[in-house]
């Protein structure tokens, strides 16, 4: 008997599974699942360089991708269920065609091979032609957007079982790279010993994406719900260096070398899409001390940190997309709420001209030696360590339920939503003794 026969809503499900975003910050599903909607949009662009995950996720799991679907567009009453996929992706694009319901309701929306075609605003306007407010939510303009694993384990929450297993990619300067799933809270070092081991010297790893990810060389911290996959490279690769650079640096090069061009401006995907956001405005911010760049900052309110302007448009090799991230955090300080700044909510009329073909940013990243398969692997990295952090979504973090010496099972709950606030809760991925916790419960695996 599935967990949804006994009566219980999907949102319910959904948060007793610990359903979270699983291709962004890990927004919790559930509350999601609480709107009314009339489409419901799967997100499987997949636009990061590199990665393969959700693509072969897609592939291989193409049934129940779609069986999430159509439970989350009965929970929000929604008409229409649309895909987001790449056409470039054929075996996973013909997977799902072969899995869509026979009355039509869920379709494939064919995406082209751009960047950041994933951007939440940018699919939602490709999905119903209509433009998210400023600052909104896809709720805003009757759309909830889910990442496809994400509606894998809605899948799955509707059959009672909980997240406790991640899809990710391994790839970059590995002798193996593979894209398999593994137990929630194993750690990067098995994950990298499942690969064969660093082809570089001093490895680091970019985790997410060469575009949006965090760079780190702490191979001891453990995969969480979001954890999209591992690009490695060695400390000395440009675009290593380039990312790393202490942000006082990048503010000092921003002031004394911006001419002003507005390539970065031109350029930016969500200026293209009709948001009023126009970095060569912010990077003026930088020759203002106390005063005045709150003028300039407000340019940056609806950038998505997507990073074409730093990564790509600059050609002075400038950090546009830092001066934003900077301009974002001042505003917020200075309690200074998006107003709008007068311009027409309408997409530019460049807009498609102007997109950034995936494989001209690859060159440009410096990745073109690691643009290769990372066929999906049905074996599982093992480990003796595994760590669940209480925090891995937005909102409070979850409550431990566990104390040290605890003999834990797969699946069962390590930490509880906190009442009435935002969370998400935490599911052990293998059986096991808890041998620490803190912030993050620590298991050492027995089986
Ligand atoms: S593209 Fe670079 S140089 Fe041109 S305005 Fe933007 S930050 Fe300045
Ligand atoms: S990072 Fe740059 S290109 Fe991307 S949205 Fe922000 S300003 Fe635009």
């Amino acid at each position: 008997m599935s967990a949804m026969s006994t009566g219980r809503s999907l949102a319910d499900l959904a948060r007793e599974a610990g359903v979270v975003g699983a291709g962004g910050a890990g927004f919790p599903t559930h509350v999601k699942l609480a709107g009314q909607a009339d489409t419901v949009i799967a997100n499987g662009a997949e636009c990061e360089p590199l990665l393969h995950k959700d693509t072969l996720l897609m592939t291989h799991r193409a049934a129940e991708v779609v069986r999430g679907m159509a439970l989350s567009m009965a929970a929000v009453g929604a008409q229409r269920g649309l895909l987001g996929i790449k056409r470039k992706r054929e075996e996973a694009v013909e997977a799902l065609r072969a899995a869509l319901p026979a009355d039509g309701s869920i379709d494939l929306l064919l995406l082209g091979d751009f960047y950041p075609t994933g951007d939440e605003y940018d699919l939602v306007y490709a999905a119903t032609g209509r433009l998210i407010p400023p600052g909104g939510i896809p709720l805003n303009v009757g759309a909830v957007v889910h990442n496809v694993e994400s509606l894998l384990w809605l899948a799955n929450a509707a059959d009672g079982l909980p997240v406790t297993d991640k899809w990710l990619t391994v790839t970059g300067a590995v002798a193996q790279p593979r894209t398999f799933t593994v137990p929630v809270g194993t750690p990067f070092s098995a994950l990298l010993e499942f690969c064969g081991g660093a082809t570089v010297p001093d490895p680091v790893a970019m985790i997410g994406g060469a575009m949006m990810g965090r760079i780190s060389d702490d191979f001891d911290q453990p995969v969480t719900k979001t954890t999209g996959g591992l690009i490695i490279l060695d400390r000395s690769h440009p675009l290593i260096v380039r990312k790393t650079l202490p942000i006082e640096s990048k503010r000092r090069i921003g002031k004394s070398a911006c001419d002003q061009c507005s390539y970065c401006t031109e350029l930016c995907p969500r200026y293209l899409l009709g948001y009023d956001v126009q970095p060569h405005k912010v990077m003026r911010s930088l020759g203002f001390l106390s005063t005045g760049s709150a003028i300039q900052n407000q340019w940056g309110q609806m950038c998505c940190a997507c990073g074409v302007c730093t990564l790509y448009s600059c050609p002075e090799s400038l950090f546009p997309k830092e001066a934003c991230d900077d301009a974002k955090v001042a505003l917020r300080e200075a309690g200074i709420k998006w107003s709008g700044t007068g311009r027409e909510q309408k997409a530019h009329a460049n807009y498609e001209h102007r997109r950034l073909p995936v494989k001209k940013l690859v060159k440009k990243l410096g990745l073109y030696d690691y643009d290769q398969p990372a066929p999906f692997s049905p074996e599982q990295p093992s480990a003796v360590r595994y760590g669940y952090p209480l925090s891995q979504h937005v909102g409070a973090p979850a409550e431990a339920q566990v104390a040290v010496g605890d003999v834990v099972r797969r699946g069962q709950v390590l930490g509880e939503l906190p009442e009435g606030k935002l969370s998400a809760r935490v599911h052990c991925g293998v059986d096991g003794v808890v041998v620490e916790v803190g912030a993050t419960v620590s298991v050492e695996r027995r089986s």
